[in-house]
């Protein structure tokens, strides 16, 4: 519904100045669940809203925080502060908002103020720094060599600048820098820290500008002064009754500089910084730009219109799950759904994976929306990034296409929220504030009555579930588009390559022969490698035989320390097996390939081949992901390797082989989603092939072919692996059966750590008589058990129920013995419903 807006509530002609709340309740970025109340004070009288900045005193110095609400009691025995500034006019909140980043806080066990940070684009607070400089009795003990060598080294570090700032002396002492170490320093004295603005802010540009001076001369002294320079009476002359930028004055007269100078010199005039607000100019197509038209509906695609339409019309909360294979035209569904959205005055935020948002991606939508689109990507700047925000804000677009952040998109009236791909893992922030996208663009689709789109061609577990339980609606698309032909996929067997074929190569002979044929018909191939798996784990030699737990059905984990196998979902522990459990062949251990390896063998094998590589370590700018991209295009490159990235998004119709090399190799992660992902993972690779004219073919190469995914891979059917695998997911009690959340423990020192563990365990078993359902596995290592020196150990909590779950959580978090040990050395993060145990 398109009603106008409601008229405001407010009755302005109240006596509204003696209704002014008096405290504002203020939220900071720190992993805190509590608000702080601050006295407004009369300058900032009536100006402080819910949703905006402010700048509050906050242990020993000022902090950025947020306004979330305002009251007019203030019920505490210490001492209320005052709040010092406000640095915006406007809320950079809206109600919406700030209700939605309470609900993300809450259910994901995380700081109001931090989901509010990450929730707005970053950039926007950093206008300040911490820098450090030695106190006197820092110096001395640098000089005595007093401290321990870690202190020392950073005490060093700052003196020889004489002051720096926190991102400074980490890079100065690389992976030796301790966080903890710097904190200890400035709490004992040796260091203090001042609080310095940075110069450029993202929200602004200051533009020099010139004026003359109030000094009154008489017309005889300004001859005088003038008399022998007719380029500085021409800038006077200029500038009389107005003040000009800088920039502007160059337009008027080249060469201004000298004149400028002498003019300040001799006191008539003077240049002062103004704060410009960025990015206010409107947005408009390029001359000549004309939408693409949409395209005519295919039957199937009609009758999913048709439904998403019915509630997008009703303003009414939906959630749709979009399954369809690649091709079938998920995408021009989503664009008439946006039209449709926009046509109803409301606007649209349209999520997919990072990786996927390519070059391509984003020019499909440009197309047909042209300037009404704004983008946020990671590839952006600070700059560019708040730029795109505040278009947002200030309503110049009404569509976003974006990566998982967006789902914040400050937009009013919001109509439709369209994950593409929402089985990605990408979705799922691995950082404080862990949020899924997803469940918080549910949430804030029901708070505001709008749909929500959940498109993939392998969607998740937990959407199927929640499908099949009637919560969210299920759509199907199951033919491609134009009766392009489905890849053609074939499984190679390893095992028999080597023990047959007496090929011990990484190739296999059917691989080697269609990457010939390529070659010879000048077509592409992309060669794909999974990397996800890091850990190590046990394989035989002669039967593929992995070994597993027998209670949690994951891989066992191979630790060299103790050599030994291990559990990390339940801490199930064995030595290092002999032998194959199975056929008693020889076992080793396993720990991946890179495709720098797969590079060089690849180049040896097919010397008069052009060869690419894409991976992270390949692609870090973005500019060189273009050109590889461009290369690809204009049929540059014969063989292209990669990773993940080269699966999402991409469209090169020239590409009509796809090789998987160690196909299985994912498959051995130790976490209970590696059939899920493993099959996700081969269909998107699969849909590389063959999007062109000539129908694909996909080789994949296994270790262990006997496992059943592969028995629905060529077929490309999801469904009945889906059946298979939802019926081991039930019977061990897995998502999307139960809820999990983790709890992290992560430490430099070994023994605090356990330490904690130790407790953790001990807090939680006596608490669940009291959560009742809640089920207790570990504490055991992490698979990962040290990353950047630092160990780590999880523990797990299951339930049917959330409700429980949530409860005993938030009674953990809250014990205060507990929150003592959780400081500086050891942390303790919450993870609820995980993505990645590893
Ligand atoms: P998906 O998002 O499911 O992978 P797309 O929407 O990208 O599928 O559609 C695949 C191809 O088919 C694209 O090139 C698209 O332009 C084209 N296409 C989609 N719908 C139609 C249609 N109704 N008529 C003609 N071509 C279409
Ligand atoms: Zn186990």
């Amino acid at each position: 519904m398109t009603a106008p807006s409601a008229p405001s509530q407010k009755t302005s002609s109240e006596p509204a100045a003696l209704t002014h709340p008096g405290f504002a309740r203020v939220v900071f970025s720190l992993p805190l669940n509590e608000a702080f109340t601050y006295a407004i004070p009369e300058s900032l009288t009536g100006q402080v809203q819910p949703g905006m900045r402010v700048r509050a005193p906050f242990g020993p110095r000022n902090l950025t925080g947020y306004v979330v609400g305002l009251t007019d009691r203030c019920e505490t025995d210490f001492e209320i502060k005052t709040l010092v500034d406000l640095p915006d006019g406007l809320p950079v909140l809206s109600q919406e908002l700030l209700s939605l980043t309470r609900w993300v806080a809450e259910y994901y066990h995380a700081g109001w103020g931090e989901v509010i940070k990450a929730a707005l684009p970053g950039g926007l607070d950093e206008d300040h720094h911490e820098i450090y400089f030695l106190t006197d009795k820092g110096e001395s003990a640098l000089q005595d060599r007093a401290l321990r060598q870690n202190a020392l080294q950073i005490l060093l570090a700052i003196h020889n600048k004489a002051s720096l700032n926190k991102k400074q002396i980490q890079k100065t002492l690389g992976p030796q820098f301790r966080a903890h170490a710097l904190a200890q320093l400035r709490q004992e004295g040796y260091l203090e820290a001042r609080v310095k603005i940075k110069k450029r802010s993202v929200a602004y540009t200051l533009e020099k500008t010139v004026r003359l001076t109030l000094d009154k001369r008489s017309p005889d002294e300004l001859d005088r002064l003038l008399k022998r320079s007719p380029r500085q009476r021409q800038l006077f002359d200029l500038l009389v009754g107005r003040e000009l930028p800088v920039s502007e004055v160059a337009s008027h007269m080249p060469n201004h500089s000298a004149p400028l100078r002498e003019l300040k010199k001799k006191g008539l005039a003077e240049t002062f910084n103004v704060k410009r607000d960025r990015g206010g100019e409107g947005v408009e197509n390029e001359p000549g730009w004309n939408p693409e038209a949409p395209r005519a509906f295919t039957d199937p695609q009609q009758k999913i219109f048709q439904s998403l339409a019915d509630s997008l019309d009703a303003s009414e909360f939906k959630t749709f799950l979009l399954h369809g294979i690649t091709g079938s035209g998920k995408t021009e569904v989503y664009m008439h759904s946006i039209q449709r959205t926009l046509d109803a005055g409301k606007t649209a935020i349209m999520l997919v994976p990072e990786i996927s948002l390519t070059p391509q991606t984003v020019n499909r939508f440009q197309r047909r929306f042209g300037s009404n689109v704004a983008i946020l990507h990671s590839g952006l700047t600070n700059v560019e990034r708040y730029l795109e925000w505040k278009k947002i804000r200030e309503e110049r677009v009404a569509i976003v296409v974006g990566a998982r952040s967006a789902v914040f998109a400050p937009f009013k009236n919001l109509g439709i929220i369209i994950i593409d791909e929402e089985h990605d893992t990408s979705y799922k922030q691995d950082t404080t504030p862990r949020y899924h996208a997803r469940e918080t663009a549910i949430a804030r689709a029901k708070a505001c009555g709008a749909i929500v789109v959940l498109g993939s061609a392998t969607p998740s577990f937990e959407s199927m579930e929640r499908a099949r339980i009637g919560e969210y609606r299920y759509l199907t698309l199951d033919e491609r588009i134009g009766e392009r032909l489905l890849p053609l996929i074939r499984i190679v067997d390893m095992r028999k390559e080597r023990d047959e074929a007496k090929n011990y190569s990484i190739f296999s002979i059917p691989l080697k022969q269609a990457i010939h044929e390529r070659l010879e018909r000048k077509e592409q191939t992309f060669l794909f490698l999974n990397r996800r798996g890091t850990a190590n784990y046990v394989v035989c030699r002669k039967c593929g035989f992995v070994f597993d737990c027998q209670r949690c059905s994951v891989s066992l984990t191979f630790h060299g320390q103790s050599q030994s196998l291990l559990c990390h979902y339940c801490d199930f522990r064995a030595p290092m097996p002999q032998g194959c459990a199975e056929c008693g062949g020889e076992v080793i251990r396993f720990s991946g390939f890179g495709t720098q390896k797969l590079e060089e063998d690849t180049r040896a094998l097919f010397p008069q081949a052009r060869i690419q590589r894409m991976d992270r370590d390949t692609t870090r700018s973005r500019s060189t992901f273009e050109t590889i991209y461009k290369e690809m295009r204009a049929g540059q490159i014969d063989i292209l390797i990669g990773t993940q990235m080269i699966t999402k998004g991409h469209h090169f119709p020239r590409v009509t082989l796809v090789g998987v090399v160690y196909a299985d190799l994912s498959l051995h992660v130790p976490d209970f989603r590696a059939g899920e992902r493993t099959f996700q993972l081969l269909t998107q690779v699969a849909g590389r092939a063959g999007r062109g004219e000539v129908p694909g073919t996909v080789i994949i190469q296994a270790h262990n072919p006997d496992h059943y995914l592969f028995e629905y891979v060529p077929g490309h059917d999801y469904n009945r692996f889906f059946d298979k695998e939802q019926l081991l997911r039930e019977r061990l009690h897995y998502p999307p059966f139960t809820r999990l959340t983790a709890v992290e423990i992560e430490s430099e020192e070994e023994a605090a750590g356990e330490s904690v563990v130790r407790h953790l365990k001990a807090f939680l078993s006596g608490q669940m008589e009291q959560a009742p359902g809640v089920e207790l596995l570990g504490p055991s290592r992490a698979a990962l058990y040290r990353i950047n020196n630092r160990f780590r150990w999880h523990l797990i909590l299951r339930s049917k129920e959330t409700a429980p779950m949530q409860a005993l959580l938030a009674r953990c978090l809250e014990n205060q013995q507990l929150k003592k040990f959780a400081t500086g050395k050891v942390k303790i993060t919450v993870d609820v419903d995980p993505m990645n145990l590893l």
